[in-house]
C-alpha cells in the first residue's frame, strides 16, 4: 500500500472542509485525493491492491455519534444514516418488519463480520469487482485508465452485465441494498461544499456509455448523509431474491427487488430493480409498466420477465445471464405477491 496522510473528522463540517482543501473539480468523486474512511471494507482493499490513491484518508466514524450513523423510523417514513452499519440495518425491528426487501438484500450481502463494520453510504459506491479493473497487470480498462480500452470485452465475461453496457465498460455494479433502495423509491441526502442535496437514489450511479470512470453523480468532495423512504403500506409486501454461484458470501449472479402494490390479484403499482445483471442497480421500469393494472398471472409476470430484459446485449461467456435473469424476477414477483400484508 502507498503511503498516505491519516486525518479524522467529528464534525460532517470537518469531513467537508477536510475533503475542500484538495478538491481538482474535474476528478471523479472516486479518483479524488481525498477520501473519506468508514467501515473501510472497501476503501482499504482498494488501496492495498492498488486501484485507489488517495493521498490523504479523513476518517469520519466519529460521526455515527450523529444523525449519520441514526435509524429512524417515523410517520414521515424511514431514515438511515450513511453511517449506520449494515448489520444494525438487517436487524433492525421496524426495518424487517416495514421494508423486509431492505433487510434481506443487506443480510444476504456479506458476512457477518463485514455487516458488522461496512456502512450504508460505502455499501452502495463499492466498486466493481470486474477481475481486469482489480488488476493492475491489465493495461486495459477504461474505468481504471481512461482510454486503454477493455480487457473484459475480449477476456471471460461471465460476472459481467448485460443490460446498460457501453463498447467502452461492461463491468457489472456488485451491490444487493442498492436494489432494495430502487424498489422502494427512496432519496439519498447528500452533503457537499456547496451545501446539502437530495435527489432519486435511482439517479445516483451512472451509465459507463464513454466516461465509465465516473460511476456516480457525487462531485468530489460530497457526502452522502442518509436515505430516505416514505412511509408506503404496500413496502412490507416487498422482497429480495438472489441467486449466486454459492449460498454465502458471493455476489449475485441475478437478483431481484420488487415491491408489489396489490389490489386482489391484480396490480396497482410494481417496483422492480435488477442486480448482477446490469451496470448499474437496475431499475426495471419497462417491466412495472407492463404489469400495472394487470392481473398477476403466468402470462405477465412472462411479460414483465421479456420486457426487463428486452434491452439485453450478451457478450461471449454471460449470455445465461438474460434467462437467468428472467426466471429470477418470475420466481420474485410470485414470492411477492404470496406476502401477507
Ligand atoms: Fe475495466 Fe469495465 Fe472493462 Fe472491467 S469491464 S476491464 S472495469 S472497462
Amino acid at each position: 500500500m502507498r503511503p498516505f496522510q491519516y486525518d479524522h473528522a467529528d464534525t460532517p463540517q470537518a469531513a467537508l472542509r477536510a475533503a475542500a482543501a484538495r478538491v481538482p473539480a474535474d476528478q471523479p468523486s472516486v479518483a479524488a485525493p481525498v477520501q473519506f474512511l468508514a467501515g473501510g471494507t472497501n476503501l482499504i482493499d482498494m488501496m492495498k491492491i492498488d486501484v485507489m490513491r488517495p493521498e490523504r484518508v479523513v476518517d469520519i466514524n466519529a460521526l455515527q455519534e450523529t444523525t449519520l450513523g441514526r435509524i429512524e423510523t417515523t410517520r414521515t417514513g424511514l431514515r438511515l444514516g450513511a453511517l449506520a452499519r449494515m448489520a444494525q440495518a438487517a436487524e433492525h425491528p421496524e426495518v424487517k418488519r416495514q421494508y423486509p426487501v431492505i433487510a434481506q438484500s443487506l443480510t444476504l450481502a456479506a458476512s457477518q463480520q463485514l455487516r458488522n463494520m461496512a456502512s450504508l453510504g460505502g455499501n452502495v459506491l463499492q466498486r466493481t469487482r470486474c477481475p481486469y479493473y482489480r488488476d493492475t497487470s491489465y493495461a486495459e480498462c477504461n474505468k481504471r485508465l481512461p482510454g486503454s480500452g477493455c480487457a473484459a470485452l475480449r477476456g471471460f465475461n461471465r460476472m459481467h452485465a448485460v443490460l446498460g453496457t457501453s463498447e467502452a465498460c461492461i463491468a457489472s455494479y456488485p451491490g444487493d441494498f442498492a436494489q432494495a433502495l430502487i424498489a422502494l423509491d427512496a432519496k439519498v441526502d447528500i452533503l457537499g461544499p456547496k451545501g446539502a442535496r437530495t435527489i432519486p437514489f435511482a439517479n445516483l450511479h451512472r451509465l459507463p456509455g464513454e466516461t465509465p470512470h465516473l460511476e456516480t453523480v457525487l462531485a468530489p468532495g460530497e457526502l452522502i448523509a442518509a436515505f430516505t423512504v416514505a412511509p408506503l403500506p404496500w413496502a412490507r409486501r416487498s422482497l429480495y431474491l438472489k441467486v449466486r454461484d454459492r449460498e454465502s458470501y458471493e455476489f449475485a449472479v441475478a437478483s431481484a427487488a420488487v415491491a408489489l402494490d396489490l389490489e386482489g390479484d391484480t396490480v396497482r403499482q410494481a417496483r422492480i430493480a435488477l442486480g448482477g445483471i446490469g451496470t448499474i442497480p437496475w431499475r426495471a421500469q419497462d417491466a412495472e409498466n407492463t404489469l400495472k393494472g394487470k392481473r398477476l398471472d403466468g402470462d405477465a409476470i412472462a411479460a414483465a420477465a421479456d420486457a426487463a430484459f428486452a434491452g439485453a446485449t450478451p457478450h461471449e461467456h454471460n449470455a445465461f445471464k438474460i434467462p437467468l435473469g428472467k426466471r429470477t424476477l418470475a420466481r420474485a414477483l410470485r414470492e411477492t405477491s404470496m406476502m401477507e400484508l
